[in-house]
C-alpha cells in the first residue's frame, strides 16, 4: 500500500490514471453501442434493426452478413445468432427534434433518436426497449409509465365486470402504433448489461428449442393454436384499410381531373381520339415485316 515504511509508493499508486482511462473507455463503448452498428461499426442509419439480444445494427450490414458470413471478420461472434431476416426486427425510431440532421455523428454526443413518450435521448444514459411485435422504440421509463396507467384503467374495467374476463388479459397496446404486445414476452431491452444479455440469450435459445415443433403444429392444428398472432395484428390492418380506401378515392379524383385536362394530342395517343391512324411508311406493318 505504501506510506507504511515497508514500501515506497510510486506514481502508479498515487495518481489515479487508470480509473480515468477506464472511464473514458466506458464512454467510448457506450457511444459505440448506441450510435454505431454493432456489426459494421458504421454510424447507425435507417433502416435500423435489432435482434433478440437487443443489439443495434444497420439493416444493410445484416443483409451483407447473411449473404456472406465472412463479409465481416468477427460477424459470427457478433451476430451468429441471426439466421435470417426473421431474427431481426426493423425499429421504428423517433428522430431527435432538437438535433439538426446535418450534424455528423462523429462530432457529437447527442443521440439522433429520442423516446417519443418522454423525449429522453437514446444515448445509453436511460435504458431503452423495443417492442418485438411492431418495432417501436421507447425509453423503459416512458413505456412503464404509459403501460401502468393503461393497465390500472383496465383493472378498474375488469373489476366492474368480473364475470366476463377479457380474452387476452396480458396484452398491452403499443402507445405509438396500437399494435398489441405482451409486456412479459415482447419487450426487448436494447444494449442490455452483460447479465441481462445472458438472460435474453437463454430466453432466445429456449424459444428456438421449441421452434421445430411449432412448425409441425402449424400444419396440424391451425385453428386452435393461432388466435394470438392475428389478434396482435388486428389493429393495423383495419387502420390501413381505411387509409387505403381514402387514398384510392383521392387517386380516382386525380385521375378524373387529369383526363379532363388532357390535350387532344395526348388523348389520341391513348386511343380515344379520331385521328389516331396516321401511319407512315416507317411505322406501317412494323410487326409483320419479318414474319
Ligand atoms: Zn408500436
Amino acid at each position: 500500500m505504501g506510506n507504511d515504511g515497508g514500501s515506497i509508493p510510486d506514481r502508479r499508486d498515487l495518481v489515479r490514471t487508470k480509473a480515468k482511462a477506464e472511464q473514458a473507455d466506458k464512454a467510448n463503448q457506450t457511444r459505440a453501442k448506441w450510435f454505431f452498428c454493432a456489426l459494421s461499426k458504421r454510424p447507425l442509419q435507417d433502416p435500423i434493426v435489432s435482434c433478440a439480444l437487443g443489439k443495434l445494427y444497420n439493416k444493410d450490414s445484416i443483409l451483407e452478413y447473411l449473404l456472406d458470413k465472412a463479409a465481416y471478420g468477427d460477424g459470427e461472434r457478433i451476430c451468429g445468432h441471426i439466421r435470417s431476416l426473421k431474427d431481426v426486427k426493423t425499429l421504428k425510431l423517433t428522430p431527435n427534434p432538437s438535433m439538426p440532421p446535418s450534424v455528423s455523428l462523429d462530432l457529437t454526443s447527442r443521440s439522433p433518436f429520442v423516446c417519443p413518450l418522454n423525449l429522453k435521448e437514446m444515448n445509453g444514459v436511460q435504458p431503452f426497449v423495443y417492442i418485438s411485435t411492431c418495432g417501436c422504440v421507447f425509453s423503459q421509463a416512458g413505456l412503464k409509465t404509459v403501460v401502468s396507467a393503461s393497465s390500472t384503467a383496465k383493472e378498474k374495467n375488469q373489476s366492474s365486470s368480473e364475470s366476463e374476463p377479457s380474452p387476452e388479459p396480458e396484452l398491452e397496446i403499443c402507445p405509438q402504433c396500437a399494435t398489441k404486445f405482451s409486456l412479459k414476452e415482447d419487450v426487448v431491452m436494447l444494449n442490455p448489461s452483460p447479465e441481462e444479455e445472458a438472460r435474453m440469450r437463454e430466453k432466445m435459445e429456449l424459444q428456438r428449442s421449441k421452434e421445430p415443433k411449432k412448425s409441425k403444429k402449424r400444419k396440424n392444428v391451425s385453428s386452435s393454436d393461432e388466435p394470438e398472432a392475428p389478434a396482435k395484428k388486428k389493429a393495423l390492418p383495419t387502420m390501413h384499410s381505411s387509409i387505403a380506401a381514402a387514398s384510392r378515392a383521392a387517386l380516382a379524383m386525380e385521375e378524373a381531373k387529369r383526363k379532363a385536362t388532357m390535350s387532344d394530342a395526348v388523348k389520341s395517343l391513348y386511343g380515344d381520339g379520331k385521328s389516331s391512324r396516321n401511319e407512315t411508311f416507317m411505322t406501317r406493318g412494323t410487326f409483320t415485316r419479318y414474319a
